[in-house]
């Protein structure tokens, strides 16, 4: 049994956490850095450590700082969010052999699914569909060339060790592709220290669609339905549903197949998620998050599974607590407030003058924000989740729109305006939806 879990994170995911390990009655430790420490993560743990200087490298993506906060603090577990050292495998290794337990995925599922060539091969393997493309690491221009040749331009570079859209280049032609391949490696080796590239037919109007698993140390893998993740810029996400507009129940039962013979494959423990594109009726893998995501709350508005608290339980060795994959009730959004200019969307640093949240039916706001708060300048610039659940879509829109004219946010930039302007386009209503669509809307003109 846990009785003392370390939070190696920040914002709002540690205090989603430390709401779990409160039902649960476990003891909560916070780490913070230097920049943090008026956040409320720390005033709201039972326990708080500060582990270093601002920037992430030097506190938050500090192994031997926050290893060392947990042995102070004789914390038995940590748990490591979202970002930072989530899909570390090194990380959850080190947190094991310290004697604590690792509230996520064993460490050789994240590393088999953290490298995204790899994890390819593995879906492929097990019969979920992929994308045509590379089977193994790119080892040269002139071999990109030719693969896409084969395939059919336009391509998709990946790095194998990607994330957050890095190392992503699209090529349309050959000599594209030769430049986009140098491009692509030096990203990639800037950003996660290895080089290496894959390829995939690049789909010009597919929808971001994923599925939510969670697994006991029993074998019990249980899909939770989808999201639908389509609203992105730059390859980030936006806006979050569940269920999809596109998915009917023959396809959700597909894709949570796939989804859950892909987890099973890699011996697969905790919340995790696989992600595919859909085009044209087909959908195929696309990499697998071996972590809770951002986007979790909408899974759990529409299933009622509390996700980290399952994480809790499946860490302590206690069974699901669901045996089947739950029937979907309603329709859920999120909506991510950044701190960002809504038109340029440079990151809007500052102190939160105002701050008034939205209440009524339907409304859940996941969020670290106070009055008086500074946004810090070295952190992702996500400030607060909007997740609204209404009885179908229209009524999660509803819902949505009246939230939105009700949320106040003063001091700094917001995406408000940017989501109430999307929850009044036709194509949002309609459901039309693809990852092109923020482009399209934001420059009309650029539209297919
Ligand atoms: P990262 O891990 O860096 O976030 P992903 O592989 O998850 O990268 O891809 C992020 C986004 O990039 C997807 O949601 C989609 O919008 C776009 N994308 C990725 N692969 C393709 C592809 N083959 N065709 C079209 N778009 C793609």
């Amino acid at each position: 049994m846990l009785s003392k879990v370390l939070i190696a994170n920040r914002g709002e995911i540690a205090l989603r956490i430390i709401a779990a390990c409160r039902e649960a009655g476990l003891a909560t430790v916070a780490v913070h850095s230097e920049a943090d420490r008026e956040c409320l993560h720390v005033r709201l743990a039972d326990q708080s450590v500060c582990i270093g200087p601002p920037p992430a490298r030097a506190s938050y993506l500090n192994i031997a700082s926050v290893i060392a906060a947990a042995e102070i603090t004789g914390a038995d577990a940590v748990h490591p969010g979202y970002g930072f050292l989530a899909e570390n495998a090194h990380f959850a290794e080190v947190v094991q052999e310290c004697g604590m337990t690792w509230i996520g995925p064993p460490p050789d599922a994240i590393r088999r699914m953290g490298d995204k060539s790899q994890a390819r091969r593995t879906a492929a393997a097990n019969n979920v569909p992929i994308l045509p493309g590379s089977a193994n690491p790119l080892t040269s221009r002139e071999e990109a060339v030719a693969l896409a040749e084969e395939i059919g331009f336009p391509v998709i570079l990946k790095a194998s060790a990607g994330g957050g859209g890095k190392g992503m280049r699209v090529a349309a032609d050959a000599r594209t592709l030769h430049h986009a391949f140098d491009t692509a490696h030096m990203e990639a080796e800037r950003a996660f220290g290895v080089g290496d590239l894959y390829l995939e037919k690049y789909l010009d109007h597919p929808r971001h669609i994923e599925v939510q698993v969670l697994g006991d140390q029993y074998g019990r893998i249980v899909a939770l339905g989808e999201r639908e993740c389509s609203i992105q810029r730059r390859h980030q996400k936006l806006i979050e549903e569940s269920p999809s507009p596109a998915v009917d129940e023959e396809l959700r039962i597909r894709m949570c197949d796939a989804a859950v013979a892909a987890s099973r494959a890699v011996g697969y423990t905790s919340a995790g998620t696989i992600e595919f594109l859909y085009q044209d009726g087909q959908f195929y893998f696309m990499e697998m998050n071996t972590r809770v995501q951002v986007e979790h709350p909408v899974t759990e508005a529409v299933t009622g599974v509390d996700i980290v608290l399952e994480q809790l339980r499946i860490a302590a060795g206690l069974p699901l607590s669901i045996r089947r994959r739950p029937r979907l009730r309603g329709h859920a959004i999120e909506l991510r407030i950044n701190a960002e200019d809504p038109v340029t969307f440079a990151p809007s640093a500052g102190t939160i003058t105002e701050l008034g949240f939205p209440v009524g039916p339907g409304v859940r706001i996941d969020t670290h924000l106070y009055r008086g708060y500074r946004v810090p300048p070295h952190y992702d610039s996500l400030l607060a989740k909007l997740i609204v659940w209404g009885r179908d879509r229209q009524e999660a829109v509803r819902r949505a729109r009246r939230a939105l004219d009700t949320f106040l946010v003063g001091g700094v930039k917001t995406s408000i305006p940017l989501h109430r302007r999307i929850l009044e386009e036709p194509d949002f209503l309609a459901g039309r939806l693809s990852t092109h669509f923020l482009d399209h809307m934001i420059r009309p003109e650029s539209g297919s």
